[in-house]
């Protein structure tokens, strides 16, 4: 049986706190989500009939702030993915150092066989099954897979009509008119961007002459590869659910984001080009490429192929995509592993400095946003890559052994309350 994905968060948990020598209290505290809800979503269906959905909301730790982290639609959510997301959320605000805990929410649906009214009563009636547990002290969703600033707007203006107020700081990664932010929609594949830059720097790699591959080409992996391809860095491979598209001469990738706009779902579905051919998201993973962005689902690398995969630098735009045993099989390789919570960072630095700007009501500029994203992501990076050095250890089990200090350094300042 192959390990859950919790079970794998809790493996390099176990281990980073092994390696810090992590007090039994604080072992135990952090080991479990403080809160875990499940909740029954019922809609009504464009049809006239009643179709019920289960919806979750975990939140991890509230040791260091609110508990932050996004909401996923999708058919495959369930309790043991929710509580992992959690779980990652709380080590990656405390790596960037934002002053909050992680929470994570989602609902088993597939979104793409329901109807936009559909969509937006599921939104709704799932805010409020949450509400008696989040709040713009207590915990602040934002979007994940499959939902996005539509998404948040839906699920602000239902708080805002029940409070009969205008509620700006309850949910970030909002449409810019509702009080979102500037920078937010990209900060994820920004970050992602910074990183695999950061990566080639410490290998002083020439980036006009790096290939790169990118599984997934939803928020995070079009923005990534769109990014990195105006760096000079050639993408020769992307992939979405309708598998993956190659040009060992690089793609176009400016053009595969408008072909994905235009279609209903965002996908790639139909995109044709001179010298693209067709491969499957298996192949995509062990091409001969420089670096290799998995910005897709969790458990993407594996035990069974890790030894397959390629690729030199791994930047982890996903929550969890590649395993513990995958990562050992890649680092006996010599592969070099940007960690998830270092490497999608981006999104929930912005939604940080949404939620400031929320409660100042008062915006900044792209520029300061992308300014400030670029400190806080390059510090997190020097950090991570000085700690790996020194101690001779991974870059995830450097990012771990820091994210878990800071929370347990919280945790033995407040004590176990009462
Ligand atoms: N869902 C994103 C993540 O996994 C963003 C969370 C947020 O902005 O709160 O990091």
């Amino acid at each position: 049986m192959s390990k859950t994905f919790y079970e794998i968060v809790l493996e390099h948990f176990d281990e980073a706190a092994e390696k810090i020598h992590l007090d039994h209290d604080c072992r135990v505290l952090m080991r479990q989500p403080e809160r875990e809800l499940t909740v029954s979503v019922p809609v009504r269906m464009d049809d006239g009939h009643l179709e019920m959905f289960t919806g979750y909301r975990i939140q991890h730790s509230s040791s260091r702030g609110p508990c932050k982290g996004g909401i996923r639609y999708h058919q495959d959510v369930n309790l043991d993915e929710v509580k992992a997301l959690a779980t990652l959320m709380t080590w990656k605000c405390a790596l960037v150092n934002i002053p909050y805990g992680g929470a994570k929410g989602g609902v088993k649906v597939d979104p793409t066989k329901l109807s936009e009214r559909e969509l937006v009563r599921l939104t709704r009636r799932y805010t409020v099954m949450i509400l008696p547990i989040i709040g713009p002290r207590k915990d602040i969703p934002a979007p994940d897979i499959n939902t996005n600033e539509d998404t948040m707007g839906w699920m602000m203006d239902t708080v805002s009509m029940l409070q009969g107020q205008t509620v700006l700081d309850m949910f970030t990664g909002k449409p810019i008119s509702l009080g979102g932010s500037l920078g937010r929609r990209e900060a994820t594949g920004r970050g992602v961007m910074i990183c695999t830059l950061g990566l080639l720097k410490k290998f002083r790699r020439d980036v006009a002459s790096t290939t790169i591959a990118v599984q997934g080409f939803g928020n995070v992996g079009s923005v990534a590869a769109d990014l990195l391809a105006k760096k000079g860095c050639k993408i020769v491979a992307v992939s979405d659910v309708t598998g993956g598209y190659y040009n060992p001469k690089g793609l176009n990738v400016a053009e595969m984001i408008e072909h994905a706009n235009r279609h209903p779902f965002k996908i790639l579905e139909g995109y044709e080009a001179d010298g693209v051919s067709r491969i499957s998201n298996e192949e995509l993973l062990t091409l001969d490429v420089d670096a290799l962005l998995p910005c897709a689902m969790e458990r993407q690398i594996v035990k069974r192929n890790a030894q397959d995969v390629r690729a030199k630098f791994i930047v982890s735009g996903a929550n969890g995509p590649v395993s513990k045993d995958g990562e050992d099989i890649l680092h006996d390789k010599g592969a070099i592993i940007v960690p998830d919570i270092l490497a999608n960072s981006g999104g929930v630095i912005v939604s940080y400095f949404e939620w400031v700007q929320d409660i100042q009501v008062f915006f900044w500029n792209e520029d300061q946003i992308n300014q400030q994203l670029e400190r806080l992501m390059n510090e997190a990076f020097e950090h991570v890559w000085e700690h790996a050095e020194k101690d001779k250890i991974s870059m995830r089990a450097a990012a771990y052994t820091i994210a878990l200090r800071r929370v347990a350094r919280a945790i033995q300042q407040r004590r176990i309350f009462p």
